[in-house]
Order: structure tokens, then sequence, then C-alpha cells
């Protein structure tokens, strides 16, 4: 099968074209045909070794974690009912026998395996994953939004709807809108909760997308004060919850931006990871400082039923052809867009 795949870390140069062997089918395994995959930062990390995903070579790896396509065949044990239906997979591949995994917290499944960076993933003709990573969307749901969908809405179901349980009548401020976390934190905070949306970015033209997307107010972090505007719009107060998926360069302006009793979630350190928190407000104005990575199965159901019903729907930048990754990689390394990147398979 044509695949994208690595064989050394490096650049966007390093990502090959080629045949790769189809994948083999196991027992609880559904076979995809792909027909879409989406960038995500990981992809990048993985591809450059950089963020603890350095790889062992050989093997190659083929790339990529999230994808929609086809479901062509089933092992044994997989529900026969899945061959033939069009579905987005869930990238993230619990152990499904710790303990984690049994209570249903199978986000914190120390076993984990990720598509695409530590087995091979959906940059491919080909995936092959269990069968309850599978998920049926109905036909009005493109293969491209629904590759656009898990790695980053999952966080977002995660973090707003079963952490910091954000309510219709909070605030929450979701730092740069235009990456692909923070065009899905806009909708599920507006779309699925109801709560008033406070946005960053970096241009005019990002601010308008934004409040395209259901933001209520943009602040352009290059020209504005963050805290002193979210204070500003809040009436003094702060916001209820923030959505950090940026970390250390904004960390200290959004944490300062928080209500009391105010909720911070952390799921992305893409400006660095070491940063200073304030202990005294941490306990006298009764924060919390908490972090998600992915989400659980149920989240992923949860996200499946909006996506298919149209509650979300995410924003696509740009599709590429799979031959044409290492451009789509050096696109997703700038700054010029908004939304998600894709390849079609
Ligand atoms: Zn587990």
């Amino acid at each position: 099968m044509k695949a994208v795949y690595i064989e050394e870390h490096g650049g966007p140069e390093v990502l090959r074209y080629g045949e790769r062997p189809e994948p083999a089918v196991g027992d609880q395994d559904a076979l995809v045909r792909v027909r879409a995959s989406a960038l995500n930062r990981l992809d990048t990390y993985v591809r450059a070794g950089a963020r603890g995903q350095r790889r062992k070579f050989p093997p190659p790896l083929i790339l990529g974690g999230d994808s929609a396509g086809e479901v062509v065949e089933v092992g044994p044990g997989a529900p026969e009912r899945l061959v033939g239906r069009r579905v987005v997979i869930n990238p993230r591949v619990s152990c499904g026998t710790c303990a984690f995994c049994l209570a249903g917290d199978d986000d914190l499944c120390p076993g984990f395996r990720f598509l695409g960076s530590n087995r091979d993933g959906s940059y491919a003709e080909f995936v092959s994953l269990p069968a309850v990573n599978v998920h049926v969307i109905d036909d009005g749901v493109s293969f491209e939004e629904a590759a656009a969908a898990p790695t980053v809405y999952l966080p977002m179901w995660n973090m707003l709807i079963r952490k910091a349980q954000l309510r219709p009548w909070e605030t929450v401020l979701v730092l740069s809108a235009s990456a692909g976390v923070g065009g899905a934190a806009i909708q599920v905070a507006k779309n699925v909760i109801g709560a008033r949306v406070i946005a960053t970015t970096s241009s005019r033209e990002k601010a308008a997308k934004a409040l395209e997307v259901g933001a209520d107010h943009v602040i352009d972090y290059t020209a504005e004060d963050v805290t002193a505007r979210v204070k500003e719009l809040t009436g003094g107060h702060g916001v209820d919850v923030v959505v950090d998926h940026v970390g250390a360069k904004f960390f200290e302006a959004a944490y300062n931006s928080l209500k009391r009793g105010g909720r911070y979630g952390v799921c992305g350190v893409t400006t660095g990871y070491m940063t200073q928190l304030q202990l005294g407000t941490l306990f006298t104005k009764q924060l919390r400082v908490f972090g998600v990575f992915m989400g659980c199965k149920e989240d992923m159901r949860q996200m499946v039923d909006a996506l298919n019903r149209g509650i979300i729907k995410p924003v696509i930048h740009q599709t590429l052809p799979l031959e044409e990754a290492a451009q789509a990689h050096r696109l997703m390394e700038g700054r010029g867009f908004f939304g998600k990147l894709l390849l079609r398979v």
C-alpha cells in the first residue's frame, strides 16, 4: 500500500512517500481504508524526534493519528456489522485490562499506544486497529471533518465537560484560537455548553475567524494586555475557566485572568513547558490547575454523537494529497493557518 513514513528523524524532508506492507488484522481488529488523515503537532514532534518522541529505526514508522475512512475487513472477534461502514478512528489505543481501563478512565491507561507515534499510523491507504477504536459516522459528516476531530475535541470533552464542568452562565478564556484545539475549545464551550467565550489570537484575520467559529470576544495578544482586557470584559471578575494548549508563553497572563474559584486546564505546551506558579493565589483564590491528555472512550462516543448531529464542526484550513505530506508539515510549522490541515488518501 502507499504510505508516508520515516526511517530517521529530521525536518519535513525525511518524510518518504512509497510502498509499505498492508497491516495485519488481529482477532479484535478492524481494517480501515483511510480516506482522510489529519495533521497534529504530535506528527511533527514524532518526525523530528522531539519532546520525548525519539524512535529506533528500523523498522520505518508510518506517521499519522487522526483519520477517517471505510471498514473493509474485521477480525473474527470483531463485530461484522462494521464492514462497509464509514468511520472515524480514535488514535489512542488503550490496553483494556489495567485498573484505569477497567474503571472507564482509559485516558489514564499507562500502557496506551498512539497511532503514528509508537505503532504504525494513518498516513497510509490502510490502518488496522482494535474495533473498539472505530466509530460510525453519518453520511452528512465528511471524511475530512471526521478525521479532523478526535485529537482536538477529545481533550476539550475531557477538560471542559468532564473535569472543569464549565456551565452556560460561565465565561471561558481560550488561548490561541487559530490552532485546531483553539477552534474546538470555542465550539465545545459555545455550541455544546452554551458558555461565554473570550479567545486570544494574533491578527485581525484570525480574530474575524475566531468570531465566526463562535467566540464572543477576541483579544489580539500582540497588541493588547490579555489580563487587563479579560478583567475589562468580565466586569473586573476574571474568567471561570482557562483553556491552555500553548504553555509557558501565556501562562502568567492567563492564570492572572482567573476569577476566584477558577479552573485552569492544560492540554498542550507548544510554546514551552516550564513556568512559575504563584502558590499564594492558588490557595487564597482557591484555584485549580489540572492537565488532560486526549479523552476516554466515553468522551469519544459523546464527541462522535455531537459530530453526527452537527453540534460541532471542525474548521478545516486546507486538504493536500497524501504524497504532499512534507508540504503539509511545513505549513503546520508556520503560523499562517486557521484550523486543521488534512491529507487526502
Ligand atoms: Zn489500560
